[in-house]
């Protein structure tokens, strides 16, 4: 019988947790690394050649979105997500709620290769649609009885507490959300994962300080618990209104607070360098893959002559025309109006011809839904 079940031959094997760094072989038995050497003798049942390649421990995605079918386009395919992009566990940031861990084990963490973990959803819906009906999310609904249960219950699959500190919630409901997730989150002895950045419009005739909800959301923040998206372009997060990273974010990293790059829909190279070169480093890589990263609509589609823009959601809208460019001006090609979520969103990338002529750094913020109040800022640097 043979002594290893697999040896991985010849590839760079790279373990921060060890320190190596070299060429090795790996030898697998009764499914864990058995040894470890620049060469192993055998017999294996199974030899992979692997010289010229990386061998590594398994990689883990801290925030992934795989609750596929009940968070609709949002989710995907737990594997998908997993080891077939080179990740060997994947965590589900808050698309499983207390009511629906059930079939999040049933469903997605037991047929899935990926190894599945969750940070349970702060709130007892979950993660709909990408938590696109802003009204379930509520301090009214949230349990936090039911939070602790279904942590209490599930603890080989749930990590923590998935929330939001956000200007949409805040304008509605102050901290209170955040305030009901730490209260399951002590009792329960798990972290939270706080997503930061604005993730749904204000309430209507609201306007606030972006910067206020760091001011309420970090003090309640402990050792452990987790802020994520540091390179947001959305206002209320790591880069303040002065276009300096929020000084409570300082005493956050101070205190044991960890950070997760949660990549997503969340990155500003400008907001990135700002972060970085104030000594703001991510403990941890989260894709914060979800269905909106990876099949985005055609951008005409979103132009409001074209029936499908009704499908869009004010929040698109809302994320469109904060990526317009003030500099550019004049009427869209297709629809002629003079802003057009099309062709702003085609001149805030590169392809656009005139969008050489975007000054890049100062942008207009505006919520522009219908009867909605505008919401303006522009001293905010660095958005997208
Ligand atoms: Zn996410």
């Amino acid at each position: 019988m043979a002594k290893f079940e697999l040896i991985v031959r010849g590839g760079r094997v790279i373990d921060p947790a060890s320190g190596l760094d070299g060429v090795h072989d790996v030898a697998v038995k009764d499914g864990t690394i058995a040894q470890v050497a620049p060469r192993i003798a055998g017999p294996a049942a199974r030899t992979v050649d692997a010289r010229n390649q990386l061998v590594i421990p398994g990689m883990i995605d801290t925030h992934g979105h795989v609750y596929q079918h009940v968070t609709g386009d949002f989710g995907m395919n737990p594997d998908e997500v997993g080891v077939r992009s080179g990740v060997t566990a994947v965590v589900d940031q808050g698309g499983a709620a207390p009511l629906t861990i059930q079939g999040f084990r049933k469903f997605i963490k037991d047929p899935a290769a990926t190894r599945v973990y969750a940070f349970v959803s702060n709130y007892l819906v979950g993660g709909l649609l990408g938590h696109r009906h802003v009204g379930l999310y509520g301090p009214h609904g949230i349990n936090v009885k039911e939070t602790i249960n279904a942590i209490g219950k599930n603890r080989d699959i749930v990590k923590g507490i998935k929330c939001h500190a956000e200007i949409g919630g805040y304008s509605r409901w102050g901290i209170e959300t955040l305030r009901l997730a730490k209260e399951a989150s002590r009792a329960a002895k798990v972290p939270v994962y706080v997503h930061l950045g604005r993730l749904w419009a204000e309430e209507n005739g609201t306007t606030i300080d972006p910067d206020s909800v760091i001011d309420d959301a970090l003090p309640l923040l402990e050792p452990g618990d987790i802020l994520a998206h540091p390179f947001t372009k959305h206002p209320g997060a790591f880069v303040s209104r002065e276009g300096k990273v929020h000084p409570l974010i300082f005493e956050a990293m101070a205190r044991g607070v960890r950070i997760d790059v949660g990549r997503g829909g969340h990155m500003s190279f400008n907001a990135a360098r700002i972060a970085l070169d104030a000594g703001v480093m991510p403990f941890t890589i989260g894709s914060d893959i979800h269905g909106y990263t990876i099949r985005r609509r055609d951008v005409w589609r979103m132009c409001p002559s074209s029936p499908s823009t009704r499908t869009t959601g004010r929040c698109r809208t809302a994320w469109a025309y904060a990526s317009r460019p003030t500099s550019v001006s004049g009427p869209c090609s297709r629809c002629a109006r003079a802003k057009c979520i099309a062709r702003s969103r085609r001149c805030s990338r590169s392809r656009c011809p005139r969008s050489r002529d975007a000054p890049g750094s100062v942008r207009t913020l505006g919520v522009a839904a219908p009867g909605r109040p505008r919401y303006v800022q522009t001293e905010l640097r660095a958005v997208q």
